[in-house]
């Protein structure tokens, strides 16, 4: 396939001639028509793939040329490294079409942004919380957009952005396309896309060009988290095979907590990133094992990312990925430019079923491999654990006991009133039926200078 089949128009053919592209990536393959169709998209795949024209050639084909000063495409990205890149990307296709960019970011002055925004813009480039400043000082008019994009969503959600992304759907038209991009697919994601997307289609590359072959792979099965923790310290005490180790874990607080155990065994030798940990911190401990100096790096998937990491001799999935994607994204950080790699996963009962998923993904059985029989097998379970054998194996237990239902009985009225708070503000709107505030001082006087 060439650019040519995607008939686009002859400003974008001619950026593309200046920038020497011909073909168009697999990602931009499959999203063109889908975006264009204006329907909700969901498309997995990873920065380098070529996902920014993957969504830009759709939208830039089809935005009109306008003199309304209010953005009609709104792209959000975790980072301020982005917004720069996203738009410099922007602006390569747009060379010979006339229309307005911008890209905002916070950590710099807002009244140059809203000067600049004052000026009149049709594609927009943010970061949440810039973004939701700006349309809170009223200089910012979002009821103008059509497309929402939102980038490397799982980042943004992993750096805890959830709040402000809901803020900025709250000001957004209810009309609108919702697009997003993501190179890992996490529980956070799959929630947003529940409540926020409309029957969205889904693309997908993450599995294309994962170099299967030059990695071994292979599992355990393994009944609970603290034998995962016995049989992890029996591998990881070969240290001539196990040279430089990435463990992965699903949860920030699991990589803490696997964090504690291995650290007495292997004290000097282990690290640990995820998103709570300051920057600072995240670059030492990737440095740190990038170099040699640490065997072992515990990491979550988003955080694990953007890690190119040379030489490394094993990844062990400590947990069994939901999401097949990830486990590929996983293993695929071992095995790189043509080295052999090994991989292994540990899988408890119930994670049985997520391997079924990875399995059919690769159209491959995964080997699996005895318990070695030094491997002490623990009865002692952490909380989440503990909880679900409860509700699996308690025969003993009442159907409806535990189940959330309703209650037995109407509540008694005294008992149904909950607390407000500022109860004296709403005596005060029920009297004067108004709420009185007295707005936005600088609207006001805005009004009086016109
Ligand atoms: P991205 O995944 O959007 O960060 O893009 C990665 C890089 O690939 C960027 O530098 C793009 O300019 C470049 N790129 C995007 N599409 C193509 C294409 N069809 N052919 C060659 N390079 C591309």
């Amino acid at each position: 396939m060439t650019f040519q089949d995607l008939n686009l128009n002859t400003p974008l053919y001619n950026a593309l001639d200046d920038l020497g592209f011909t073909t168009p990536t697999p990602i931009q393959e499959q999203s063109f028509n889908v975006v264009s169709s204006g329907r909700d998209v969901v498309g997995i795949a990873q920065t380098g793939t070529g996902k920014t024209f993957a969504y830009m050639l759709p939208i830039l084909k089809n935005l009109k040329f306008s003199e309304q000063d209010n953005p009609r495409v709104l792209v959000l990205v975790p980072t301020r490294e982005l917004v720069v890149q996203v738009v410099e990307e922007i602006e390569k296709l747009s060379k010979y079409i006339n229309n307005r960019v911008l890209g905002v970011y916070g950590g710099t002055n807002i009244n140059t942004q809203k000067q600049a925004i004052a000026q009149g813009l049709d594609i927009l480039v943010a970061t949440p919380g810039r973004l939701y400043d700006l349309a809170l000082s009223r200089v910012l008019q979002l009821k103008s957009i059509q497309k929402l994009v939102i980038d490397e969503v799982d980042v943004m959600l992993d750096l805890g952005f959830r709040h402000q992304l809901i803020n900025i759907f709250d000001l957004l038209p209810e009309r609108r396309q919702s697009i997003m991009f993501s190179a890992t697919m996490t529980q956070d994601v799959d929630i947003l896309i529940n409540e926020f997307f409309r029957n969205p289609i889904r693309v997908s590359v993450a599995v294309s060009g994962t170099p299967l072959e030059n990695i071994t792979q292979n599992r355990y099965n393994v009944p609970n988290f603290y034998t995962k923790v016995n049989l992890l310290e029996h591998l990881l005490s070969h240290t001539q095979t196990f040279n430089k180790v990435l463990i992965f874990v699903a949860f920030k607080r699991m990589a803490d907590r696997l964090f504690d155990q291995l650290d007495t065994m292997f004290r000097d030798e282990v690290c640990v990133i995820h998103s709570n940990k300051t920057q600072n911190y995240r670059l030492r401990s990737i440095e740190a094992f990038g170099s040699g100096e640490h065997r072992i790096l515990i990491a979550t998937d988003v955080m694990a990312r953007g890690l190119d990491i040379e030489n490394v001799s094993h990844v062990i999935n400590f947990d069994t990925p939901d999401y097949p994607e990830n486990y590929m994204h996983r293993i695929g950080r071992t095995g790189r430019a043509e080295r052999k790699g090994e991989s292994l996963v540990f899988s408890t009962e119930k994670e049985q079923e997520y391997l079924e998923k990875i399995e059919s993904l690769m159209g491959m059985k995964i080997p699996v491999l005895k318990l070695p029989e030094t491997v002490e097998i623990s009865i002692e379970l952490i909380e989440e654990e503990r909880t679900q054998i409860k509700e699996r194996h308690n025969p003993l237990k009442q159907r409806d006991e535990d189940a959330p239902g309703l209650a037995f009985h109407e509540k008694k009225d005294k008992n149904k009133k909950t607390n407000q708070g500022g109860s004296y503000r709403r005596e005060m709107a029920k009297k004067y039926k108004k709420p009185k505030t007295r707005g936005d001082k600088n609207a006001n006087k805005r009004r009086k200078r016109r």
